[in-house]
């Protein structure tokens, strides 16, 4: 759950961390380093960073959509931008640029992608390919709902 509410965090621009499998302690100390926001289901360690100072939100609902509501509640988040920029890659959240000539990525992505598009963004970290396609375009109707309830 919270690994795929990182990846659509990231896609909406949010600079976010994905620490899976990690110790307490240096999550904690990355807290406390960077001022960073957490995000956690996991109890014991909301409290721990509470007591640290840090700001931290607690995730238990059952659905994405309702995770997704606590965490732009508690950042005092009114609205969300429905129209997507892919600003930051979902796999290593590097800041994605715009692919200057298009034609230079023809023959990475299925012809009919290539012709529905005109604007493709890429992640020079991990090289992946980014376009207004059908998982962004889910993301926008997600973030309709969301912005109803905000
Ligand atoms: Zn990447």
């Amino acid at each position: 759950m919270l690994g795929k509410i990182a990846r659509k965090l990231r896609i909406l621009g949010f600079d976010t961390i994905y620490m899976l499998d990690t110790e307490d302690r240096k999550i904690l100390d990355l807290l406390i380093q960077t001022k960073r926001i957490l995000l956690t289901s996991d109890k014991e360690l909301f409290y721990r960073a509470k007591k640290h100072n840090c700001h931290s939100i607690f995730i238990n609902k059952n659905t994405e959509i309702e995770n997704l509501v606590t965490i732009f509640s508690n950042l005092e988040i009114k609205f969300i931008d429905t129209k997507i920029n892919c600003y930051r890659c979902s796999i290593c959240n590097t800041k994605l640029k715009t692919v200057e000539d298009p034609n230079t990525i023809k023959n990475e992505v299925h012809q009919k992608v290539f012709e529905n598009n005109a604007i493709f963004y890429r992640c020079y970290r991990c090289n992946k390919l980014y376009w207004s396609g059908s998982h962004i375009k889910n993301i926008s109707l997600l973030i309709e709902k969301i912005n109803k309830i905000l």
